[in-house]
């Protein structure tokens, strides 16, 4: 995964390595989004989504659109099924559907337990 920046929204995408168990996080001071990056190339995917989210959601709350947060939970659940159904609607690119595939349905064996 590179670094991205996205002009439009303001966005700057980095990766760091972070302290164990941290996937990431959305700095919205600077609005910043930063990637462990030390994990996987699926789970990097899932997580940008993730913060994605977070984003959309302090600006959501930030202009009063929204009156609560979106619930960890839902976004939990949200990120890893949006990168799937992106990447085989051929919406995403960085990493192969066969990957993303494969992260998935290897988390959808994790749930089951
Ligand atoms: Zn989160």
């Amino acid at each position: 995964m590179k670094d991205i920046d996205i002009k439009e929204l303001g966005i700057k995408i980095r990766q760091k390595k972070l302290r164990k168990p941290q996937l990431g996080y959305f700095n919205p001071k600077t609005l910043t989004i930063v990637i462990n990056s030390e994990q996987s190339e699926a789970l990097k995917h899932s997580t940008l989504i993730h913060e994605f989210i977070h984003a959309v959601d302090y600006q959501l709350q930030d202009t009063k659109v929204s009156k609560r947060p979106i619930p960890h939970k839902t976004i939990e659940h949200l990120a890893p099924n949006l990168l799937t159904l992106f990447s085989l609607a051929g919406f995403w690119r960085g990493i192969s559907k066969k990957q993303v595939w494969k992260f998935f349905t290897g988390l959808e064996e994790t749930q089951k337990k």
